[in-house]
């Protein structure tokens, strides 16, 4: 056959355009995409990458496959509760129904009784102040940084409306001012703000007569920040919010502490982890969390305190940069209002519980691939921005490390921890639900090594 008469059998782009599988994908895909398969399967059928009489089925497998979007949700493995690579807190399902209930045309501010404007995200405002009665007011932004930035921003302009000449001074302890990760510091974004960062104290121990000895007429305001993802140990002492309470009163200076991490309330399980109610009673003017990370929600700021505070935040010009969208008010609100969030429930996951169903799921998947598979002690993780060097005492299946790379590249992707040499998948921040899924997602990838667990897989080349 010549090559033009092979070209000429190839199925043309009307005849493909026209099957039933590209009208599906249209509700989905946009054109351009739905072009950009169509073409690519034919330019494979040109060049004999592809049998002539497998393009339509090549095309109609190719839109199935195509995602709206192109982020891939995951099983997390890793038994690192809030990963930041892969999204922090998976949300509840109230949460999930919630965003699919804001995404269309939504009431966010507008009284359906009136047919008049109202404020933004009130539903949300009046949860999170269910949720944390020590609270006088509230008001959720974007995320946590935003929340710190606009907090600051707007405390410390009350002291350069004293005295223009002088920019204002934020007094924070050195020992408190942290890289939260990917190369981005505290520090950095505090004085973008345009007040002075005044450190006080060294890295181990600051005392209350530090903050003291650097209040003047420039001080804007106190600032505490919880170092959420490490700890010092040894020689070390800082100053707690009740201490720097008075010492703001004696001043009449407002007090803000950035706390990361969103417990609600003391957690037994994390003794260290200092929670909003606690900041608020100690007498902070402002408290600021994010919403994803211990409580468990979408990504968010929230501030809580003093009603005057909170007032004077939402009121300033940078509050409107930092709002937050209807999908994460809608969220935000049925994260406080629902049951135990999925961020909860791995935290508290009963160890004897996570052992029982890693062993029966070890088993049978010995039992699949006809090898031997160990279970092994396995500590978990808060993770991201909260309770640093807390383990959760747990259990994981022991594989090969080979193995790793190919449950991420599994029909549904599997994240597993690797770790010296081994690859530890941890059953801890995988709602019992999906065993059966992660069973098969095991048996698949270990399946195609050809080798039982605990030797060396074969045929591992690239798939
Ligand atoms: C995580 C964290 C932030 C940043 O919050 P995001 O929601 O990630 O923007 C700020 N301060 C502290 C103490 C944190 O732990």
């Amino acid at each position: 056959m010549s090559d033009e008469d092979h070209r000429r059998r190839i199925p043309r782009t009307d005849r493909l355009l026209a099957l039933p599988a590209v009208r599906e994908a249209r509700e989905r895909i946009g054109d351009a995409a739905i072009r950009r398969i169509v073409e690519e399967r034919q330019r494979a059928a040109r060049e004999g990458r592809l049998p002539i009489e497998e393009v339509e089925q090549a095309v109609v497998d190719a839109l199935r496959a195509e995602r709206p979007a192109s982020l891939v949700p995951v099983l997390n493995a890793t038994g690192v509760i809030v990963h930041t690579n892969l999204g922090r807190a998976p949300l509840s399902e109230g949460a999930r129904q919630a965003i699919g209930a804001a995404a269309g045309y939504v009431d966010v501010e507008m009284d359906l009784v009136s047919g008049r404007r109202s404020a933004r995200g009130a539903g949300a405002r009046e949860a999170l102040l269910q949720a944390c009665p020590e609270a006088e007011d509230a008001l959720i932004v974007n995320n946590g940084a935003a929340a710190l930035l606009l907090a600051v921003t707007a405390v410390c302009a009350g002291a350069s409306e004293r005295d223009r000449a002088i920019p204002s001074e934020m007094i924070v302890s050195r020992g408190e001012l942290v890289e939260i990760g990917a190369g981005f510091r505290l520090p950095d974004l505090l004085v973008t703000t345009g007040a002075r960062l005044r450190e006080v104290g060294t890295t181990n121990r600051t005392h209350l007569s530090d903050y003291e000895a650097a209040i003047g007429a420039a001080t804007g305001c106190l600032l505490k920040i919880h170092p959420s993802s490490f700890r010092v140990q040894g020689f070390t002492s800082g100053v707690d919010v009740a201490a720097l309470r008075r010492l703001a009163d004696a001043y009449g200076l407002p007090l803000v502490v950035d706390l990361g991490s969103g417990l609600l309330r003391p957690d037994a399980l994390l003794p260290d982890e200092p929670d909003l109610a606690g900041a608020l009673r100690a007498g902070a003017d402002v408290v600021i969390a994010s919403g994803d990370k211990l409580l468990g929600g979408p990504q968010a700021g929230l501030l809580v305190g003093r009603a005057e505070t909170i007032r004077r935040l939402a009121k300033h010009p940078l509050a409107r940069a930092v709002r937050s969208d209807k999908l994460t008010l809608a969220a935000i609100e049925a994260t406080l209002r629902g049951p135990e969030t999925p961020v909860q429930a791995a935290l508290h996951a009963d160890p004897a519980r996570l052992r029982e169903r890693t062993e029966g799921l070890a088993a049978r998947l010995a039992a699949a691939v006809q090898g031997p598979c160990e279970v092994v002690p396995h500590e978990g993780r808060v993770g991201g921005g909260g309770a640093p060097g807390v383990p959760l005492p747990g259990w994981a299946i022991e594989l090969p490390e080979a193995m790793a790379p190919r449950l991420r590249a599994g029909a549904v992707a599997v994240v597993a921890r690797v770790h010296r040499g081994r690859c530890l998948v941890d059953l801890r921040c995988i709602p019992e639900s999906d065993d059966e899924l992660l069973l098969e997602c095991l048996i698949e990838a270990l399946g195609d090594a050809g080798a039982a667990p605990d030797s060396a897989p074969r045929g591992l080349g690239p798939r």
